[in-house]
């Protein structure tokens, strides 16, 4: 049996609405009727699929209506930022179900960090009065560089203690089900484009906080790249001024310019009180000419780098998301200003610029549409299935 003819793929029919009775999957397969009913049968056995009702009749018995069971689980998800990090759980469609937020210091390391991840994952399975044995995939988002495949950081430059440590083999031990980890600006970009931009194959998700990352979809998936670093806008260099030192060690860097812990030392030396990019909102709100300035001037370096991404890349949509896109009017200003400026008439001819809608969901919503897409794929689904019926 190949996987585009197994329960999985039929599975990926009714959650796609591509079909929702047996005849439709008949007509949409190929496959035989007997074939399909096997089919169906195994899936909802599973309570994957429920019957919905009843359709119109066109003469005779009314063929039964299927649809997806978002309910036949919960998939538990993590957005841990370097001091604040988002928990939740959800449905099989990204529905949250339960959340929970709290200022946590990703510097104090992995035992004390996932320590803390596991309590709040098993206090959100309580409220939602279930136990570890309903959970189907965790998905991880870290703020840091990933070997994906592993599901390990590697050598991240804010996350002390974490370089090569085991997070997926950690929580999968704990509750039997696969987890998947990655860089937190690819689940953000995915949790933007799930919520918003299902239309669209391609799509650029800047975040604008501290620092500059970048998450990239392409064809409706996350683009990683060869070794996983695809997407580190932050680190391109812009200028080769020698006073600009970036903390990753280099000169020059974007987000040593453009970056809201850039703009919070500029504000400093300029004599106002400024220690990250929440102090840099601050301040544009309460009506500061020098760090409206600033994110202004921000956004035209950003939207220098992303007319050049543009170019590359093609993207039908541009997220700009992370704390300084709050003050988005004048951020946005800038980005748009030069991006529509330099970019190629082609490139822009459609393209919209656009400020996160989830904002600090976007992770967590991200990270558990990444674990489903992997947990419901035909392949998977099939694998589960065959493990079900040896069981
Ligand atoms: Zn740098």
């Amino acid at each position: 049996m190949s996987a585009s003819s197994g329960a999985g793929a039929v599975l990926r029919l009714i959650r796609e609405g591509r079909a929702s009775t047996r005849a439709e999957i008949v007509a949409l397969t190929g496959l035989a009727r007997s074939t399909v009913t096997q089919r169906m049968e195994a899936l909802l056995a599973e309570r994957l699929v429920v019957p919905a009702g009843e359709s119109a009749s066109t003469g005779g018995r009314p063929p039964t209506i299927f649809e997806f069971n978002r309910g036949a689980g919960l998939i538990l998800a993590a957005d841990l930022g370097a001091t604040h990090s988002r928990v939740a759980a959800t449905d099989l469609a990204g529905g949250l179900v339960a959340q929970t937020a709290a200022d946590v210091a990703i510097a104090d390391g992995p035992e004390a960090v996932l320590g803390w991840l596991e309590e709040r994952l098993d206090a959100l399975l309580a409220e939602a009065g279930s136990g570890r044995a309903e959970v189907r995939g965790i998905g991880v988002g870290v703020p840091g560089p990933v070997e994906f495949a592993a599901g390990r950081p590697v050598a991240p430059p804010i996350m002390p203690g974490w370089d090569g440590y085991p997070v997926a083999d950690r929580l999968r031990e704990r509750y039997s089900a696969p987890v998947l980890v990655d860089n937190d600006v690819n689940t953000m970009a995915l949790g933007e484009y799930w919520a918003s931009w299902r239309e669209v194959e391609h799509l650029m998700y800047v975040k604008v906080g501290t620092g500059i990352g970048c998450g990239i979809v392409a064809g409706g998936r996350i683009h990683r790249g060869a070794q996983g670093a695809a997407g580190d806008l932050g680190h391109i260099q812009i200028t080769s001024d020698e006073q600009v030192v970036c903390r990753c060690g280099n000169v020059g860097c974007l987000e040593a310019v453009a970056g809201g812990g850039a703009m919070a030392a500029q504000l400093r030396e300029l004599g106002h009180d400024a220690s990250d990019s929440r102090d840099v909102v601050r301040l544009v709100r309460s009506g500061s000419q020098d760090a409206v300035r600033l994110v202004r001037e921000a956004g035209r370096v950003l939207g220098g780098v992303l007319a050049t991404s543009v170019n590359l890349f093609n993207p039908a949509v541009v997220v700009i998301g992370g704390d300084i896109a709050q003050v988005d009017e004048h951020l946005l200003a800038g980005v748009r200003e030069v991006v529509y400026q330099r970019s190629l008439p082609l490139a822009t001819r459609s393209l919209r610029i656009v400020r996160s809608r989830l904002d600090d969901r976007a992770g967590v919503i991200g990270a558990a549409m990444m674990v489903i897409e992997h947990v419901l794929s035909p392949e998977a689904v099939d694998e589960a299935l065959a493990a079900a019926v040896v069981g």
